[in-house]
């Protein structure tokens, strides 16, 4: 049996993975990248944030993202059946340097475009390539088996794992790691759609948002003529579903009056697909060589289009704690493991806070009529254009944001209280019935 040796081995070539590999790579390690499927495929997750584009930049694929992406500007909410208007907020209005706009993507192409990136970078690459096996050894290397298309075994012993497996969460299945989440739970049905009508002008790159009484739907326009669209919503409310995938998607939309507007042209390009509870989070996200990047450690929810974003920016500095493991400095590792971390939590956390609450009825009303007390609007914005690492001022305002939503909560706490009360059964029954 031969064991090829690599300095570093990536599980899985999606945005985090092949953020991963490439930087690495620039750096001169050896970087050895395993994907179990062959781009371009399709993935669901199309709406990128402004602070995605630095690191496209630095990548070095951002002008041919803009070549295969919808300039977007901003994002609207509106509290469907409500007969009230969309608020937009504008990424331009965010405080501090975020970039004005960020793109949506079909994520075929731009996850294809992340992967050749890669390879033209000399990452070793191998796909149709199952990760199956990974043990670690004494001094902190890893073998790792792996079965290609053609039914052959494959061996390799890495000094550095990365798992960047996305929702598959290798090790965290493999270990026994993965814990659903306690304080959220909800699936989604989606698909894309021909003949949506799209907002106006500059708008036209916009992701729409509505609410309705059991969660809310996205439209997210693609080039051409596809809106991708889904419904995000409680797994009790998905257990409902008597009809086809395709139907029970119809008949959402056509619940909230102000979405099913947009609709009345609209016909399918491809069959609805759905996703099961996805809420969950790892034990752990980092040990002795190895860590886990993007889904592979945690996901909450898309609402707020951050999943991209958190898994390549999680990449980019986790290649900081391969550079300091590879070296042998152990001060130097315990300094990047720390930032991993710790900037890792801070950016989930606070796309959770807002996410935990995000259909709550004070939510839906401060998010579509909010005071914009000491520059909070503005905080907000910069919360959805992802400056959720260092931005200090960023953070003081999100506070603020935060004290006015829990005197909204109070002001109507009868109804606030039996929306979370509600919530939180869903989510124990979700997860009993995931055990
Ligand atoms: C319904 C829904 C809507 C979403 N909408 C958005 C959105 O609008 N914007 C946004 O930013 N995010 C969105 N997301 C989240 C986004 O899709 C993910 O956060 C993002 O794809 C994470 O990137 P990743 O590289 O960590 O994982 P992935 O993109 O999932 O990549 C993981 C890769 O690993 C490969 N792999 C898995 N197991 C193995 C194995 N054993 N061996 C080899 N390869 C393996 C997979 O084939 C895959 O290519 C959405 C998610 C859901 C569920």
């Amino acid at each position: 049996m031969t064991k090829h040796e690599t300095d570093v081995l990536v599980i899985g070539g999606g945005p985090a993975g092949t953020t991963f590999a490439t930087l690495l790579r620039k750096q001169g390690r050896q970087v050895t990248l395993l994907e179990k499927g062959r781009h371009p495929r399709f993935h669901i997750g199309e709406s990128l944030l402004p602070m995605n584009l630095p690191i496209l930049d630095r990548l070095g694929v951002l002008d041919d993202v803009r070549k295969i992406g919808v300039p977007k500007l901003g994002a609207d909410f509106t509290i469907g059946n409500s007969g009230e208007s969309e608020r937009v907020f504008y990424f331009r209005d965010a405080l501090g340097e975020s970039p004005p706009h960020a793109f949506e993507v079909r994520r075929s192409e731009f996850d294809h475009l992340l992967f050749e990136n890669s390879r033209r970078a000399g990452v070793q690459i191998h796909e149709d390539t199952k990760v199956t096996k990974v043990t670690p050894n004494a001094d902190g290397s890893h073998d790792v088996v792996a079965i290609d298309d053609q039914g052959t075994t494959h061996h390799w012993v890495a000094k550095f794992l990365v798992d960047a497996s996305g929702r598959d969460t290798f090790l965290s299945r493999a270990n026994g790691w993965k814990l659903p989440n306690p304080r959220h739970a909800s699936g989604a049905i989606f698909g894309h759609f021909r003949g949506v009508q799209r907002r106006d002008g500059d708008d036209e790159g916009n992701i729409s948002i509505y609410w309705f009484k059991q969660g809310w739907i996205w439209m997210i326009p693609l080039r051409g003529e596809t809106m991708s669209i889904g419904a995000v919503c409680s797994p009790e409310f998905l257990r409902t579903r008597k009809a086809s995938l395709d139907e029970f998607l119809l008949k959402v939309i056509a619940s909230v009056p102000e979405a099913a507007a947009r609709m009345r042209s609209a016909s399918a390009d491809m069959p609805a697909q759905a996703t099961g509870n996805y809420s969950y989070l790892s034990d752990r996200m980092i040990g002795p060589g190895y860590i886990m990047v993007g889904d592979a450690f945690a996901f909450i929810d898309p609402v707020f289009s951050s999943g991209v974003y958190l898994a390549m920016s999680s990449a980019e500095r986790g290649v900081d704690v391969a550079e300091a493991w590879l070296s042998g400095s152990r001060r130097q590792y315990a300094k990047a493991r720390r930032r991993y971390e710790k900037l890792t939590r801070r950016g989930i956390s606070i796309f959770s806070w807002f996410i935990y609450r995000f259909t709550s009825p004070a939510m839906s009303n401060l998010m579509s009529n909010p005071k914009n007390a000491l520059q909070v609007v503005q905080a907000v914005i910069s919360m959805l254009a992802g400056d959720v690492y260092s931005n200090r001022a960023v953070r003081r305002r999100l506070l603020v944001f935060k004290t006015i939503y829990s005197m909204s909560w109070l002001m109507n706490w009868r109804e606030s209280l039996a929306d979370r009360r509600a919530k939180m059964a869903g989510v124990r029954m979700a997860n009993r019935a995931a055990e």
